[in-house]
């Protein structure tokens, strides 16, 4: 495996650094080491990884035993996620069909991201995509049609391994890493664009995911979030449960056992807590639809929500309370 991802890959290794130290990584045949603080990132199933922390869901030990026990020669990766799910006890059952559906629908969610970003951003040049918080990488798969090279990054190992499968069968070639979007590996100023659907309220520290994200931009580079909103008007997106956001935080948690057998760990952002952390550095919008873009049969919602977001009096009380928000921004030139 490692000695395929390097042959494929070669252009990575120009890209990356220490992500605790920013120095240097050289890479020798199973991890790659700094030459300053002499940390040392394995690689692991082909995929290296640079965490610092590990996913607030799982150690890494557990982790690791958890993909060797679900990934299987031959099997496919739509298997394999199901293998996935049925060793996964915490993850309540009734959420699996919307996961997956979700998973499904990522490559053209993700393909309609890029396109929004495009159509804000037309300048912007398409040789460098980060997909941060790539999860099995549908995203990316969509980015790889349209950059000369994408990467997809996450936190969570177990997803880029079932992603490799994806990616396999969708005949798609680009590498994958793991690691923290508060702690990338990468050089600053490399990336024309980076996106992230859904990430910023998983992360520990947001601020750093956005300071991250405008390190490794090039000067006139854009980037384009997506994120669910904590005072959504719709069920809690991942225990689907309608007012969570309306509990105090340090609920949460008890409520999702509770309620859901499952631990929660996301950290949903109000309108007013993104304006404050964007502040002079990107524009939370309201979400907006293409036609078509959510499909057939919810196409007539879509038109009722383009309809109040045109009106200023619906516009202006629904604000707050929509399921998500974009955040777009653009790196200056210094
Ligand atoms: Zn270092």
């Amino acid at each position: 495996m490692a000695e395929q991802r390097s042959s494929t890959f070669q252009w990575l290794d120009e890209l990356l650094q220490c992500p605790a130290c920013a120095a240097a990584v050289s890479r020798t045949d199973d991890h790659y080491r700094c030459e300053v603080c002499a940390r040392r990132f394995p690689i692991r199933f082909g995929i290296p990884d640079f965490r610092l922390l590990p996913d607030p869901y799982i150690s890494i030990d557990d982790e690791i035993r958890k993909i060797e026990s679900f990934t299987r020669r031959g099997r496919s990766f739509a298997d394999t996620v199901k293998a996935y799910y049925d060793i996964t006890p915490e993850s309540p059952p009734e959420l699996h069909s919307h996961y997956v559906a979700a998973m499904d629908a990522a490559v053209s969610r993700g393909a309609a991201i890029l396109r929004k970003l495009r159509a804000r951003f037309p300048e912007t040049a398409s040789h460098l995509a980060l997909d941060l918080g790539c999860g099995t990488g549908g995203m990316s798969i969509a980015a790889s049609s349209e950059y000369d090279q994408v990467i997809g990054v996450d936190v969570a190992l177990r997803w880029l391994v079932m992603g490799k499968l994806r990616l396999a069968e969708e005949g798609v070639s680009l590498p994958f890493i793991c690691a923290n979007a508060e702690s990338l590996p990468f050089r600053k100023e490399k990336f024309d664009v980076v996106v992230a659907d859904a990430v910023l309220e998983h992360v520990q520290n947001s601020a750093r995911l956005r300071d991250e994200t405008l390190r490794v931009l090039k000067p006139r580079g854009a980037y384009f979030f997506t994120t669910n909103n904590r005072f959504s008007v719709l069920p809690e997106p991942h225990v689907r449960i309608l007012g969570f956001g309306l509990l105090p935080r340090k609920l949460m948690e008890p409520v999702a056992r509770r309620l859901r057998h499952t631990p929660y760990r996301a950290r949903l952002h109000s309108r007013r807590e993104l304006l404050r952390l964007f502040k002079g550095k990107g524009e939370v919008l309201l979400p907006s639809f293409a036609e078509g873009e959510l499909g057939a049969r919810h196409e007539r919602v879509r038109k009722v929500w383009d309809y109040l977001r045109g009106n200023t009096l619906t516009r202006t009380i629904l604000t707050p309370f929509v399921p998500q928000y974009f955040i777009a921004g653009q790196k200056e030139v210094i």
